[in-house]
C-alpha cells in the first residue's frame, strides 16, 4: 500500500493548538476539555472547527437615562469620581460615571485599584461594554467586558461569538484563540464545483469559516445560514467521497460467482415451524442473485427488531456452503453469538452442514481444534464475536460474511473481515435498528440494501404505557398478576452514569427487591458477570425457571425469548430512542399479548417526553428512527459515540439532508469523471479528504 502524506499545505492547521501565542501547557488542556479532543492535543484545526452556538451584540448604545437593566451595553462616558470600599469592608470598589443624561456605577469585586485607576482615570471619556444592573435603584456595570478611550472604539468589538466552553476557560479566552487561529488557515484550492457554488451563492471555504465564527445575527447561527451550509456540504462531500471510495476498491475487486441450486436452502427452511414471509423471500432472492453475479456482494439488510433477519442470513449462509465455500457469521456480543448459534443450529442440522462457535471464550485446546477443523474445511460455517478477526483465524474459503453489526462495528473492522479470505468474500450486514435514509447514506454510502418490512404474521403490537417512578407500586402489583397467569417479564435497570459498578448495583438490588416480592423467580443478568454465569442466568430465564429476568442493558440486543410478554425500562428517560424500541422489541415475539411500562423519574426534559410521546405512537422503527434523528437534531446527540456514525462539525443531518443527497450525487460524478482525483479539482478534493481526516480513504484512490 502506498504511503499517505497529508498535503504539506494543510500542515499549519494540523499543528498543535500550542503555536497560538497565548496558548501555553494550561490553557491547552482547558481547550482540549471544552473542544472534547478526548486524549489527543488540542489542534489548530479544532479551534478552528469549533462552532459558536450563540452570539453577544454590543451595539445597544442608549444613553444613561434610557438604558435599561439586564441588557448588554455599550456607553460612552466620563469618569467623575472613585470611591474605593471603606478600609476593613469587604464591599466593592466603585467608579462613578455619567453622561449628558444620567450617572452610573461601575464596580469591582475584586479590586485591583492601580490597574482601575490607570484604565478609567478621573476626568477621562471612556467607551464601556459590558451587562447592566440595577441594584439599590441606581443602575451600574459589574467588571465591564471593555473599557477602551473614545479614541479606539475599534477596541469594542460589535458582535461577539459565543462557544461551547468549561467553567474554567473564560469565553474571551477561547474566542481569542479561535481568532488567532485564523492566521494559520492557508489559502485552500476551491474544491467544489465552481458552477453548483455560484448557483448556491457560496463563499469559499476560508470565508465561510471566518463568517461562521462572526456571527451578526441568530439566522447567521442557524444551519441554514449560507456559511454554515457551505461548510457542512464540504463535510458531507468528503464523507461521501470517502465512502464512494471505498466502496469502488471493493467493487473493482473481482467478486466470485456463487452458484446453488438453493438446495441446502430448502432443507433448512422446509424444517422451520413457519412459512417465510415475502419480504424474507425477497431479501433472499436479491441476495442470492448477488452471489450468483461476478461482482462482489456488498448488501445491507435492514430490518425491525424481530423482522426475521437470522433466517434471511442463514439461507444466504448455505448458499455458500452449497458453492463449495465457507461462511462467517459475526455478532456485536458473546451473548448474541451464542443465540445465533443455537437458533442456526436447527436448521443447520436439517440441511446437514457443520457449524461452530468461535468467541473469547473458546480457549485452549477447543480454539485449536476449531482452528483447525476451519483451515481444513471441515466446519461450514462459524458463528462468532470478532475474535473471528484474530490473526490466527484461516478458513479455508470464505466467500459470505454475514455481519449482525448492530451500529457497534465501524467501516475499518467491515473491511478488515472482506480481507479474511484467499478471494475476496461477500458481504451482507444487518442492522437492526432501521436507520433513516439519511444516517445509512454517511454510514455506509451507496450500498445496496434489502429491507425487510413489516413483521412475521401473528404479532401483536406491544401495548406500551409511561409512568412516573411514583407509581412504581402499581407497576409491581400489575406484574404480580400477570405472573399469577404464567406471564415472563423482563426488568430493565436504569443505565447509571459515569461507572459500571453502579450499574450492576442498582440491577442487584432491584433483583433483591423484586425477590422479597416474588420469590426465587427472579433471574439477574448484568455486563459484569462471567460468561458462562450469564448464560445460565438468560437460559434459567429461557426455561422457565425464572420468570422475572432483571437485566442492565446487556439484553438489549437481540434476546429472543417469545414466551416473554412483559417490558418494564426503569428511568426510561436516561435511554436513547432507538434504545428504547430496541428493548420494546424483546417483547411481543409471541402469541401473548404484550405491554412495555416505561418508567420514568420527573422532571422530563422535552426531548425526553418527546421520545417517550414517539414510543407510544409507532412501532415502526423506520418511523421512529426519523423521529430520533429529528430529536437529535434539536440538539441531544445521543449515542451517536456508540453507534459508529461519523460525528459531524458542520452538519446537520436533520438540516442538511438535501445537501447530503447532492453530496452523494457530486461524489459519483466525481469518480466517474475522474477516478484518480488527477485533475485540478481532483487533487483540491484530496486536500478536502484529509482536511475532514477521511485519510483511510485515500488510499483506496485508482493508481495509475
Ligand atoms: P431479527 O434478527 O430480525 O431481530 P429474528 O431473526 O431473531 O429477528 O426473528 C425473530 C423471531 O421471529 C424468531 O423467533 C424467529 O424464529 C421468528 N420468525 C422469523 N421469521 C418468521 C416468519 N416468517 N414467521 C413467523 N415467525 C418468524
Ligand atoms: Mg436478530
Amino acid at each position: 500500500m502506498m504511503a499517505v502524506m497529508r498535503p504539506m499545505i494543510l500542515n499549519p492547521m494540523f499543528a498543535d493548538a500550542r503555536v497560538i501565542p497565548g496558548i501555553g501547557p494550561k490553557v491547552e488542556k482547558l481547550i482540549g476539555k471544552a473542544l472534547s479532543a478526548g486524549m489527543r492535543a488540542p489542534r489548530v484545526l479544532d479551534l478552528l472547527f469549533h462552532m459558536p452556538f450563540g452570539l453577544i451584540d454590543r451595539g445597544y448604545r442608549p444613553p444613561l437615562i434610557a438604558a435599561e437593566p439586564g441588557r448588554i451595553a455599550t456607553l460612552t462616558v466620563n469618569v467623575l469620581d472613585h470611591k474605593p470600599a471603606p478600609r476593613g469592608r469587604r464591599a466593592p470598589y466603585r467608579v462613578l460615571v455619567t453622561d449628558e443624561t444620567a450617572a452610573m456605577e461601575i464596580v469591582f469585586f475584586t479590586p485591583h485599584e492601580d490597574h482601575i485607576r490607570k484604565v478609567l482615570p478621573p476626568g477621562s471619556r471612556r467607551i464601556v461594554s459590558g451587562r447592566l444592573d440595577e441594584f439599590g435603584g441606581r443602575l451600574q456595570m459589574a467588571h465591564p467586558d471593555y473599557i477602551a478611550p473614545v479614541d479606539e472604539p475599534g477596541a469594542v468589538p460589535e458582535f461577539e461569538p459565543v462557544y461551547r466552553t468549561t467553567e474554567a476557560l473564560p469565553q474571551r479566552t477561547l474566542a481569542k484563540a479561535v481568532r488567532l487561529a485564523f492566521e494559520r488557515l492557508p489559502a485552500l484550492p476551491e474544491w467544489q464545483d465552481e458552477a453548483y457554488r455560484a448557483r448556491q451563492g457560496w463563499p469559499d471555504f476560508a470565508t465561510a469559516l471566518r463568517e461562521a465564527h462572526a456571527p451578526r445575527t441568530d439566522a447567521d447561527l442557524e444551519g441554514t445560514a449560507p456559511a454554515r451550509r457551505r461548510l457542512a456540504y464540504d463535510e458531507l462531500l468528503a464523507n461521501q467521497l470517502a465512502l464512494a471510495l471505498i466502496r469502488e476498491s471493493v467493487r473493482r475487486q473481482p467478486g466470485r460467482v456463487l452458484k446453488s441450486a438453493g438446495a441446502l436452502r430448502a432443507k433448512a427452511i422446509a424444517a422451520l415451524p413457519f412459512t417465510l414471509t415475502e419480504a424474507q423471500e425477497k431479501a433472499i432472492a436479491e441476495i442470492t442473485g448477488d452471489m450468483e453475479s461476478p461482482s462482489r456482494m456488498i448488501r445491507l439488510l435492514q430490518g425491525d427488531v424481530g423482522a426475521g433477519k437470522t433466517v434471511v442470513a442463514m439461507a444466504a449462509l448455505l448458499n455458500a456452503v452449497e458453492a463449495g465455500s465457507q461462511g462467517a457469521f459475526m455478532a456485536p456480543t458473546e451473548i448474541l453469538a451464542r443465540q445465533h448459534m443455537a437458533s442456526l443450529d436447527a436448521m443447520a442440522k436439517a440441511a446437514g452442514v457443520r457449524v461452530a462457535l468461535l468467541t473469547g471464550r473458546e480457549k485452549g485446546l477447543a480454539r485449536a481444534a476449531i482452528l483447525s477443523a476451519l483451515e481444513a474445511g471441515e466446519i461450514d460455517i462459524l458463528v462468532g464475536t470478532h475474535a473471528i478477526f484474530s490473526e490466527d483465524v484461516h478458513f479455508r474459503d470464505l466467500a459470505l460474511a454475514v455481519v449482525d453489526e448492530q451500529h457497534r462495528f465501524g467501516v475499518h473492522q467491515r473491511m478488515q473481515l472482506q480481507g479474511k479470505g484467499e478471494k475476496p468474500a461477500d458481504v451482507l450486514v444487518m442492522t437492526a435498528t432501521p436507520i433513516p435514509r439519511t444516517l445509512q447514506l454517511t454510514a455506509y454510502g451507496d450500498m445496496d440494501v434489502s429491507r425487510l418490512t413489516g413483521k412475521p404474521p401473528g404479532r401483536r403490537p406491544v401495548e406500551t404505557r409511561v409512568l412516573p417512578a411514583s407509581r412504581l407500586d402499581e407497576v409491581i402489583g400489575a406484574l404480580k398478576r400477570a405472573l399469577a397467569k404464567g406471564a415472563r417479564a423482563y426488568w430493565v435497570c436504569p443505565l447509571v452514569e459515569e461507572s459500571e459498578k453502579s450499574d450492576m448495583a442498582a440491577a442487584e438490588e432491584r433483583a433483591t427487591m423484586l425477590r422479597q416480592v416474588f420469590g426465587d423467580i427472579v433471574g439477574l443478568v448484568h455486563g459484569r458477570m462471567k460468561g458462562a454465569e450469564r448464560d445460565a442466568a438468560m437460559a434459567a430465564f429461557k426455561s422457565g425457571q425464572t420468570r422475572v429476568l432483571v437485566a442492565t442493558t446487556v439484553i438489549e440486543v437481540g434476546v429472543d425469548v417469545p414466551e416473554a410478554s412483559i417490558m418494564v425500562v426503569e428511568h426510561a428517560e436516561r435511554f436513547g430512542l432507538a434504545q428504547l424500541h430496541q428493548l420494546r422489541g424483546r417483547v411481543g415475539r409471541g402469541a401473548a399479548r404484550s405491554t412495555c411500562l416505561l418508567v420514568y423519574h420527573p422532571p422530563l426534559g422535552v426531548t425526553a417526553r418527546e421520545r417517550l410521546k414517539a414510543l407510544r405512537a409507532t412501532d415502526d422503527g423506520f418511523v421512529i428512527a426519523e423521529e430520533d434523528l429529528r430529536l437529535r437534531g434539536a440538539g441531544e446527540l445521543l449515542g451517536t459515540k456508540q453507534s459508529g456514525l461519523p460525528e459531524f462539525h458542520f452538519a446537520d443531518l436533520a438540516v442538511h439532508g438535501e445537501l447530503l443527497a447532492a453530496a452523494r450525487d457530486d461524489a459519483r460524478l466525481i469518480l466517474e469523471r475522474d477516478g484518480g482525483l488527477k485533475s485540478p479539482r481532483g487533487e483540491a478534493l484530496r486536500t478536502l479528504l484529509y482536511l475532514f481526516e477521511r485519510d483511510e480513504a485515500v488510499r483506496y484512490l485508482r493508481t495509475g
